[in-house]
C-alpha cells in the first residue's frame, strides 16, 4: 500500500510527491490527463517556492526551460512608469523568481517524479471518483477519464486531493458550493517568439481600473528574439448577470476578440498589438476563484493546491502557494505522530495564510497600485510623486509580498 495516495499531477500534487519522496515516504499520483502535455502559457514562480525546487535539486532543469526574472514595472496605459524593481536574486533573495511556461515546469516536475518515483507511482487517465476511509486507511476510487468505464481502487494512509479548481475531492465534502466565482474579467492569453524586449529579463504590467497587460519572456532568447507571454485582462461583464466563459484552459478564442482591447495598451518599445496578432493560438479563461473553506482535512483525507484555495492570478501566487503546501503536508507527515495529526498541522498551518492571499488577491494584489493612480490621474502624469508618493506605492506592493510570504527578509 502506498502511504500516501495523491490525486492530480499539476504542479501540487508532483510536488508533494517529490517532497514525500525526499524524505523516504511512498506516494502514488493519479493523474485524470491521459498524458501530461505542455498546457497553459506562461506562469511566474516566487523565489520562497523557488527554493523548494532547488532543495529537490531541480533548479538546473528549470534553467534550462525558464527564464529568471530580473525586474518587474507597473505602468499606467500610456506606458507611464508607475513603480519598477528588482526581482528574485536581484532583489537580494537567495533564490531566482522564475517567469516559465507552466507546461514546462509541470513537466520538470514530472520527469522528476517519473525518475525517482519509479514509473508505476504514476497512473494518468484516470479520475477520482470518490474514496471511503476507515480506521487503517482510505480506500480511493478512480474511473477511466474517457468514457468513466472500468474502476481502479486504491490504498492509501491518506489521500491528498491536489486536482484543481474543479476539485472532485472538494466537491465530496462541500457538495453545494456551486462553480467558481467569476468577477466578470476576462483572460486571453498567448506566446510568441519575439524581438527581446529591454533586457530580455524584465516583466511589465500595465493598465488601469479597467483592464490589464501582463508581459514577460518565459524562455532564454534565441538570437534576437525569444518567447513572450501576454496577458490581457479585461472586465467585460457584470458576473451577477452574465453567466463566465467556459473555464478550460485549452479555450481558444479568436483575434478579433482582444485585439480591440489589445490596442488599449501602450508599452515603451513594444508593438503590444503586433504581439498578439503574431501569437498564433489566443487562450480564453475566466479570472476565477471560490471562497476560502473553513475546513480542507476530513480525516484521512485533504485538499491541496487550486483545489484547497483557487485564487485570482494576480501577484504570481496560484503555483508558488501550491509548492508552499506540498513543502507543509511532507514536512507535518514525517513530524506528526499520526497521519491524521499530520493533514490537520498541516491545514492549521497553510489555510489562513492562502486564505489571506484568496481575499488579498480580490482587491487587487500588488497590482493595486495601478489602479490607485489611475484613479488619482486618469490621464497620466508629469511625476509620478506628484499623484502618489513613494512611500503609498512602496506600502501596496510590499505589503502584498510580506502577506504572501515572499517580502525580501521573508524569503529563503
Ligand atoms: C491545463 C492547465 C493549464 C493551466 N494554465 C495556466 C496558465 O497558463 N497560467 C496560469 O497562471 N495558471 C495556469 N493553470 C493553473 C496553475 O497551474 C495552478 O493555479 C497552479 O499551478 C496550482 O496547481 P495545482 O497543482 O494545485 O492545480 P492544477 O495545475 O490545476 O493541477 C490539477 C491537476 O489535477 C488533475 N485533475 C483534475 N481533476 C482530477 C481528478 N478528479 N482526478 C485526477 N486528476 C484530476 C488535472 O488534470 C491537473 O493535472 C493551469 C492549470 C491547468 C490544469
Amino acid at each position: 500500500m502506498a502511504r500516501v495516495l495523491i490525486a492530480g499531477a499539476g504542479i501540487g500534487g508532483l510536488t508533494t510527491a517529490l517532497m514525500l519522496h525526499a524524505r523516504g515516504i511512498a506516494a502514488t499520483i493519479v493523474e485524470q490527463a491521459a498524458e501530461v502535455r505542455e498546457v497553459g502559457v506562461g506562469i511566474n514562480t516566487l523565489p520562497h517556492a523557488i527554493a523548494e525546487l532547488a532543495e529537490l535539486d531541480l533548479l538546473d532543469r528549470l534553467d534550462a526551460v525558464g527564464l529568471r526574472t530580473r525586474e518587474l514595472r507597473y505602468l499606467n496605459r500610456r506606458g507611464q512608469e508607475i513603480w519598477r524593481e528588482p526581482r528574485g536574486i536581484h532583489a537580494g533573495h537567495a533564490h531566482p523568481q522564475f517567469s516559465i511556461h507552466r507546461g514546462r515546469l509541470q513537466k520538470v516536475l514530472y520527469d522528476a517524479a517519473r525518475e525517482r518515483l519509479g514509473a508505476d507511482a504514476l497512473i494518468t487517465g484516470h479520475r477520482l471518483a470518490g474514496f471511503v476511509q476507515d480506521e487503517a486507511g482510505v480506500t480511493a476510487h478512480f474511473t477511466d477519464a474517457r468514457d468513466g468505464s472500468g474502476s481502479l481502487d486504491l490504498r492509501g494512509e491518506v489521500l491528498i486531493c491536489a486536482d484543481g479548481i474543479h476539485s472532485a475531492g472538494r466537491r465530496a465534502f462541500y457538495p453545494d458550493e456551486g462553480p467558481p466565482s467569476w468577477n466578470g474579467v476576462a483572460m486571453w492569453r498567448g506566446a510568441t517568439d519575439w524581438p527581446v524586449w529591454e533586457d530580455g529579463e524584465t516583466m511589465a504590467i500595465a493598465g488601469g481600473l479597467a483592464g490589464k497587460l501582463v508581459l514577460y519572456p518565459i524562455a532564454p532568447a534565441k538570437g534576437k528574439t525569444q518567447l513572450t507571454n501576454w496577458v490581457v485582462n479585461v472586465r467585460i461583464a457584470d458576473p451577477s448577470v452574465t453567466p463566465p466563459p467556459r473555464e478550460s484552459w485549452s479555450t481558444r478564442a479568436p483575434l478579433s476578440k482582444v485585439l480591440p482591447y489589445a490596442r488599449r495598451f501602450h508599452v515603451p518599445g513594444i508593438d503590444i498589438e503586433a504581439l498578439v496578432r503574431a501569437s498564433g493560438a489566443i487562450y480564453e479563461y475566466p479570472m476565477a476563484d471560490r471562497d476560502p473553506l473553513p475546513r480542507w482535512t476530513h480525516g484521512r483525507v485533504t485538499l491541496l493546491g487550486d483545489a484547497a484555495h483557487p485564487m485570482y492570478p494576480v501577484g504570481s501566487n496560484g503555483a508558488a502557494q501550491a509548492i508552499l503546501d506540498a513543502r507543509a503536508l511532507a514536512d507535518h507527515f514525517v513530524a506528526a505522530g499520526h497521519p491524521r495529526e499530520a493533514l490537520y498541522r498541516y491545514e492549521a498551518e497553510r489555510l489562513p495564510k492562502t486564505a489571506a492571499i484568496v481575499r488579498q488577491n480580490r482587491i487587487g494584489g500588488p497590482e493595486r497600485v495601478i489602479d490607485e493612480v489611475e484613479k488619482l490621474s486618469p490621464a497620466g502624469f508629469d511625476h509620478i510623486d506628484d499623484v502618489l508618493s513613494h512611500a503609498d506605492r512602496e506600502a501596496i506592493v510590499k505589503g502584498y509580498a510580506k502577506l504572501a510570504g515572499f517580502a525580501t527578509g521573508d524569503a529563503r
